[in-house]
């Protein structure tokens, strides 16, 4: 039945019948939605037999790129010995105990323990339903709430969603009590006359102040991602991180890193944490853990907690029916040994360096790029009403959309994010397709300057 149904087919049954994640229905159905079919390396085809650069790695998963038959084999050698069986009822398998292991070995000390869940918004949330349970567990059941940051990015479940810092799910979908919010360390949207250093330290001093609002005897944890990502790869200036992790460590609150985009290589480093200094008390993981081939996310606890949970929580009354799933553990330990083996996370600092100094001449004069950084293979290119002052262009989001139009039509994916631009291509990007991307962005926001000129700073 599948066989002599073409794209057009698709997109009209697509449209009957298909209701997307984060999509405005009304406008994906005037336009047509794009049908993606193969792809590999960092390119993806779509039905119209166009060729993309995926310069996002999917939703910033597919950090061993596309097309990797080790991973299909991993999956197919365990789906055919054990393809399924829960961790439930004092039982285990050898994928989840292999990676729970290989996971403590390459986390930062301390982090020993592996909890398994499938996405990372429910790595979040186990994450935030853990803080609560041990706080309990110590006998300060009141330490509940959760300090997120404005343009945090959490996940989609209703924990998830509460902790981060998106107005429009807050907006639509309501958040929980005893979520609060508090300035992101975006020094080049929010940081004013400050410097960058200045401006990390006062971002950070948010937190201290926040719980000293709240008193420290009511806060359950701290959650960040190392570098923000769904929020526009904001990257704290580098005294942010270690004075969140004195406030954390002063008052005696969780430190929580969410690193689910960040972990597996994504910074040059393999966690986020590693690479900033942090030293957390939980981590979240998914994405690049499985190259998004399968999914499957974890939660590591710090020795700190795992002692409380192990010794003195009793039951944990908590987890999924497909925790510690034999066939995404297995490629998830396939795609580590990937990472290992091509040395991609030492691969992604050199050639983010290689990327942005590229996109940096190709772009130095292009008067709508106020900005372009990075940290190994994430980044951002911040348009800008005018250069010398950040200004944004009026009616935020629409420049970049407008961006983001050229840049599909011209064959890269960018994603954009208010005004900026963000890009995370797989780690496996080599040098041709570095130049490729950075000129076909060189063009896309060429074109885009051109769309809005009149509104330029001259
Ligand atoms: C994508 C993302 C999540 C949510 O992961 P899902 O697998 O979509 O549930 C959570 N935290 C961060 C930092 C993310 O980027």
């Amino acid at each position: 039945m599948l066989d002599n149904i073409d794209a057009v087919n698709l997109q009209d049954l697509d449209a009957a019948h298909h209701f997307h994640p984060f999509t405005d229905h009304k406008d994906l159905h005037a336009r047509g939605v794009r049908v993606i079919t193969s792809a590999e390396g960092v390119f993806l085809h779509d039905a119209k037999g166009n060729k993309i650069l995926d310069a996002m790695a999917g939703l910033w998963c597919v950090a061993a790129g596309y097309g990797r038959s080790e991973l299909v084999e991993a999956a197919a050698k365990q789906m055919t010995k054990l393809p399924y069986y829960n961790t439930f009822f004092k039982t285990t398998n050898e994928p989840a105990v292999m990676l729970a292991t290989k996971l403590a070995q390459i986390a930062p000390e301390g982090m020993n323990h592996a909890f398994f869940a499938c996405s990372g918004s429910e790595a979040v949330d186990s994450a935030l339903r853990t803080a609560r349970v041990y706080w309990q567990t110590l006998g300060k059941p009141q330490k509940k709430i959760i300090i997120g940051r404005e343009y945090g990015y959490h996940g989609s479940t209703t924990l998830g969603a509460s902790a981060g810092g998106m107005v429009d799910m807050h907006r639509q979908a309501g958040d929980m009590p005893n979520f609060r919010h508090i300035l992101p360390p975006y020094w080049y949207g929010k940081g004013g006359q400050m410097s960058p250093e200045e401006f990390g330290i006062y971002a950070a001093r948010q937190l201290e102040a926040k719980i000293k609002e709240l008193g420290a005897e009511n806060v359950a944890a701290f959650i960040g991602e190392p570098i923000q990502g769904a929020g526009g790869v904001i990257i704290p200036p580098e005294t942010y991180w270690p004075e969140v992790n004195r406030i954390c460590k002063e008052n005696d609150i969780l430190l929580i890193a969410d690193e689910v985009i960040c972990g597996f290589g994504r910074t040059g480093k393999m966690f986020g944490s590693d690479y900033f200094g942090i030293k957390p008390d939980m981590m979240t993981l998914a994405k690049g853990i499985t190259s998004g081939y399968l999914p499957l996310s974890a939660v590591m606890l710090h020795d700190r907690v795992a002692e409380v949970m192990i010794n003195d929580a009793g039951e944990y009354y908590h987890g999924f029916t497909y925790s510690g799933h034999p066939v995404s553990c297995a490629v998830a330990l396939k795609n580590i040994e990937i990472l290992e083996n091509e040395k991609l996370v030492a691969g992604a600092a050199a050639k983010g360096e290689t990327l942005r100094a590229k996109l940096a001449e190709a772009l130095a004069d292009n008067p709508i790029v106020g900005e372009i950084r990075g940290v190994g293979l994430i980044g951002a290119i911040e348009l800008t009403a005018d250069k010398r002052t950040r200004k944004f262009f009026e009616k935020n989001g629409r420049v970049g959309g407008i961006c983001r139009d050229f840049c599909f039509a011209n064959g890269v994916i960018m994603r954009a994010v208010r005004d900026t631009m963000v890009f995370s291509p797989p780690l496996t990007i080599n040098d041709d397709e570095i130049d490729m991307m950075v000129e076909l962005a060189k063009k896309s926001i060429g074109q885009t300057y051109d769309a809005v000129k009149s509104e330029v700073a001259s």
